[in-house]
């Protein structure tokens, strides 16, 4: 595996590490020895081809796949405290004719009480202040089948975001949003990770916006091949390995 700059020293800060990764499925080695370390505070992207290996890493993280290897959180002063993680999970589609408003949805998540009895009065004023971190609180009414994939990811979001995690994870969140939507979302991610000041890791197909988002980018195929600053990634011998590109730069 190729490391560039990134891999500092975390000193007292808390982290993300992951280290000597492996996920067999069946008797396919799906990852092999991947290493990755994440910052708190830190937005680190995963790219690499379809079928790299990028969602199971991701479920790894989550607890939904078996592996080998070494998967730890450390906190300073709160060693045996597990993170909360918050998952925003690969677009997901509701289908349009469906009545489930977002509030709806939220009740389903967050509630006891069956989504036909209504919202109580305390629950549509925790779903509004949970809406109101992405800026979605017009939202609360909106079939959540209608929602453009901007609205939904949003949505999404504000679900993954309570309670507030330590880390957040999302898979593809830009796929299914138009240019606007993504900047907006990006936007809103940065600002998220740094009023709550926690880890975001995320897969995504966009280079664009990593030299203006991402702390760092791990080109995944499956192991880590090369991780560092979005600049030495983009730019490195790997990735022009992995997507067939000519020389010269992007
Ligand atoms: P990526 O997210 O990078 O596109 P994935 O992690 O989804 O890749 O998949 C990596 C490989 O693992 C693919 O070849 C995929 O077919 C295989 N895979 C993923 N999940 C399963 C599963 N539940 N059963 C069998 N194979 C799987
Ligand atoms: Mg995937």
């Amino acid at each position: 595996m190729k490391e560039l700059s990134h891999d500092r020293d975390c000193g007292q800060s808390c982290c993300l590490r992951v280290e000597k990764l492996s996920v067999k499925i069946g008797n396919d080695e799906i990852l092999k020895n991947a290493e990755l370390h994440v910052h708190c505070g830190e937005l680190a992207a995963l790219i690499g081809p379809n079928g790299a290996g990028k969602s199971t890493l991701l479920k790894a993280i989550l607890g939904q796949r078996d592996y080998t290897g070494v998967i730890a959180f450390s906190q300073p002063g709160q060693r045996s405290k597990k993170p909360r993680i918050g998952y925003v999970p690969q677009s997901p589609s509701f289908d349009p004719s469906e009545p489930i408003s977002v509030a709806d949805l939220f009740a389903c998540c967050m509630s006891r009480r069956p989504a036909f009895l209504g919202l109580s009065k305390s629950m549509r004023q925790t779903v509004k202040t949970c809406l109101q971190r992405v800026h979605g609180e017009d939202l609360i009414d909106k079939r959540v089948g209608t929602l453009s994939g901007g609205e939904l990811q949003r949505v999404l979001l504000a679900l993954a975001l309570e309670p507030i995690p330590n880390i957040l994870i999302l898979d593809e969140p830009l796929s299914g949003v138009d240019v606007e939507g993504m900047n907006a979302l990006m936007d809103m991610l940065d600002e998220i990770r740094k009023t709550y000041d926690l880890s975001i890791l995320m897969t995504t197909h966009d280079f664009s916006m990593l030299p203006r988002y991402a702390d760092q980018v791990a080109l995944i195929d499956h192991t880590v091949v090369c991780k560092g600053t979005p600049q030495e990634v983009l730019s490195s011998e790997a990735f022009r390995r992995t997507f067939h590109m000519q020389g010269g730069s992007l």
